[in-house]
């Protein structure tokens, strides 16, 4: 299927095959799912856009006992109207609090991952849950981890020929989960902060944590190493455990101040939200 508005082709493939045919023809082509993003960033006409909204493989949802597959042209609103019973609470959080209803409704989860920048709110939590991403590259389809996706990605942006298609986030119970976004600062450099917490406890003692940052440069900050200082540690968690475990962050996030959280604000409000994360462990 195809429209021409003015001079601007757009093609609407309504299957992979057809994607990929279409990809082959117009290798310039610019892919588009809900546009939100694409249209406020966009310098100059493209001669020829590729809607992926028609491709019903990447509009399904699929639920199993250990994962939900999100398919990368699903809308926001779609996510949320399954409930926080089903999406993971950080994800939940971060998609009600990314943009208002009607933006919502059009934008897509891998519009939004595939932005690849500081504006994704979406990228710190579904990095929490280990979720993983199924890439269509010209070397064929295969999955990864969204960090690694990320990683690859920061400096390049999705490369030409290349299409997400499902992301795929474990369901595993967890005791505390959250996600909180600071108001963006502008001046005197860009930074922004996210954080994105999960804890789960086996017997009174902390069995795993996970720790996930947002900001400008790199996109999402995440130490394993950092997680691990915690692990088998004892409820209630001793003060002197917090402290060293915030000081650890302090160093890492120190190493990376200039780039990751430039604006001191946001640089205290990731240590504060940590410890204040930690010590609620402690009153349940
Ligand atoms: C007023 C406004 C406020 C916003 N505020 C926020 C905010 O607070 N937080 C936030 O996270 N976002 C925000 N956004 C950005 C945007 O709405 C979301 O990130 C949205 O999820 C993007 O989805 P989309 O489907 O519209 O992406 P699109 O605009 O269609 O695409 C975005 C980019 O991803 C590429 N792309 C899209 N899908 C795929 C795919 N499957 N494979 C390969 N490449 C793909 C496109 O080529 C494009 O480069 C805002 C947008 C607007 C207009």
């Amino acid at each position: 299927m195809k429209n021409n508005a003015g001079d601007i082709k757009i093609l609407y493939p309504l299957s992979l095959k057809e994607l990929g045919n279409l990809c082959e023809e117009f290798p310039d082509a610019l892919l588009f799912a809900g546009g939100t993003q694409l249209m406020r960033t966009i310098k100059e006409d493209p001669r020829c856009l590729i809607s992926l909204n028609a491709i019903r493989e990447l509009t399904r949802i699929r639920r199993k006992e250990n994962y939900i597959e999100i398919g990368s042209c699903v809308t926001l609103s779609r996510i949320l109207s399954l409930g926080e019973n089903v999406v993971p609470i950080a994800l939940y959080k971060a998609i009600s609090a990314a943009v208002g209803p009607s933006i919502r409704n059009t934008a897509t989860i891998g519009g939004n991952i595939c932005t690849i920048s500081h504006i994704s709110d979406l990228i710190a939590p579904l990095v929490l849950y280990d979720a993983r991403v199924e890439l269509r590259t010209l070397s064929g389809i295969h999955w990864l981890p969204l960090l690694r996706f990320i990683q690859t990605h920061e400096k390049t942006g999705i490369v030409a020929g290349e299409t997400l298609l499902v992301i795929r986030i474990p369901l595993e119970e967890w005791d505390m989960q959250t996600f909180i976004k600071t108001d963006i600062i502008h001046s005197p450099k860009l930074s922004v902060l996210k954080c994105a917490a999960a804890v789960r406890t086996n017997k009174n003692s902390i069995n795993d944590l996970r720790l996930v940052f947002g900001g400008i440069s790199p996109i999402v900050l995440r130490s394993r190493e950092l997680e691990g200082i915690l692990i088998g540690d004892k409820l209630p968690l001793q003060k002197k455990s917090i402290d060293l475990f915030c000081s650890e962050l302090t160093k890492l996030l120190e190493t990376k101040k200039e780039d990751f959280l430039p604006h001191p604000y946001h640089f205290g409000t990731a240590i504060r939200f940590t410890r204040y994360f930690l010590s609620s462990l402690n009153t349940g």
